[in-house]
C-alpha cells in the first residue's frame, strides 16, 4: 500500500459510501472530505449556508452547484488535501460539479473514480434503518435493541436518525441520483478513470475490493 491517494467514491445514497470511506481514509491515510457532513455541520453551526442547506436537505433537494464547488475548491486547496491526497464522498452530484473539478484538478488528477454499485431496492432497505452520530458522522445499523439515548462508541456524541432519512426524502434523492449523479458514471469511463465494484458483500469484502481497485489503477 503507497500512503496518499485522490479518489472519488460515487454510488447511491444508502450504498455504504460513508463508511467505507473513512476506513479508505485511514488506509490511504488522507483526509475525507465529505460534502453532506461539511452542510450538516453548518446546520449545526446555524450558519447562513447551513440555514439555507437544511431545507434543501430535509426535503431531498440539492444545493446549488455554485455553491458546493466553492466549498470543495476551498477545502481541497489546504496543505493535507494537497500535499496527500483526498476521499471526495458525496461530491460531485452532477456533471456541472463533476466538470468544475476536472479544472479544479487539472495539476493533480484524480487517480480513480470508485462506483460502489448497489441495487436501489436494497439501499432503501439499509436507509431505513440507518443511523448515525451527530458529532464524527459515523455510521450505525439499527436493530430495535439500542439503549436510548444512543452514544457513539467511537466519540460519545448522540446516535440518530438523519432528518433527511424519511421515505420522502429517500426516494426524491434515489431520483435525482439516478437523474443527475448516475450520468457521471458514463463521464468517468469517457475518461478511462471509473471503476464498478460491487457493494453488496459483507463491509469487509467490499473494503478489500475497494482497495485492490485502487491500488490496481495506481500501478497500471
Ligand atoms: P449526503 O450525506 O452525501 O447524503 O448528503 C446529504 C445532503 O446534502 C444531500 O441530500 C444534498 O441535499 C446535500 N449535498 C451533499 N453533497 C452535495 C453536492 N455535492 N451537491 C449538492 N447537494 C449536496
Amino acid at each position: 500500500m503507497i500512503p496518499g491517494a485522490r479518489l472519488i467514491l460515487l454510488g447511491r445514497q444508502g450504498a455504504g459510501k460513508g463508511t467505507q470511506c473513512v476506513r479508505l481514509s485511514r488506509h490511504f491515510v488522507v483526509p475525507h472530505i465529505s460534502t453532506g457532513d461539511m452542510l450538516r455541520s453548518a446546520v449545526r453551526e446555524g450558519t447562513e449556508l447551513g440555514v439555507m442547506a437544511k431545507q434543501v436537505m430535509d426535503a431531498g433537494g440539492l444545493v446549488g452547484d455554485e455553491i458546493m464547488i466553492g466549498i470543495v475548491a476551498e477545502r481541497l486547496n489546504r496543505d493535507d488535501a494537497r500535499t496527500r491526497g483526498y476521499i471526495l464522498d458525496g461530491f460531485p452530484r452532477t456533471v456541472g460539479q463533476a466538470l468544475e473539478l476536472d479544472r479544479i484538478t487539472a495539476e493533480r488528477p484524480i487517480d480513480v473514480v470508485l462506483d460502489l454499485d448497489v441495487p436501489r431496492e436494497l439501499v432503501l432497505e439499509r436507509i431505513s434503518s440507518r443511523r448515525v452520530c451527530r458529532d464524527c458522522g459515523t455510521n450505525y445499523i439499527a436493530t430495535g435493541r439500542e439503549h436510548v439515548p444512543w452514544i457513539c462508541d467511537v466519540c460519545g456524541g448522540d446516535v440518530m436518525q438523519r432528518d433527511d432519512d424519511t421515505p420522502d426524502a429517500i426516494n426524491r434523492r434515489l431520483d435525482l441520483y439516478e437523474e443527475q449523479t448516475s450520468p457521471l458514471i458514463e463521464h468517468y469511463e469517457k475518461l478511462g478513470r471509473l471503476v464498478v465494484v460491487d457493494g453488496v458483500g459483507t463491509p469487509d469484502g467490499v473494503f478489500t475490493l475497494l482497495t485492490a481497485a485502487v491500488d490496481a489503477s495506481r500501478k497500471g
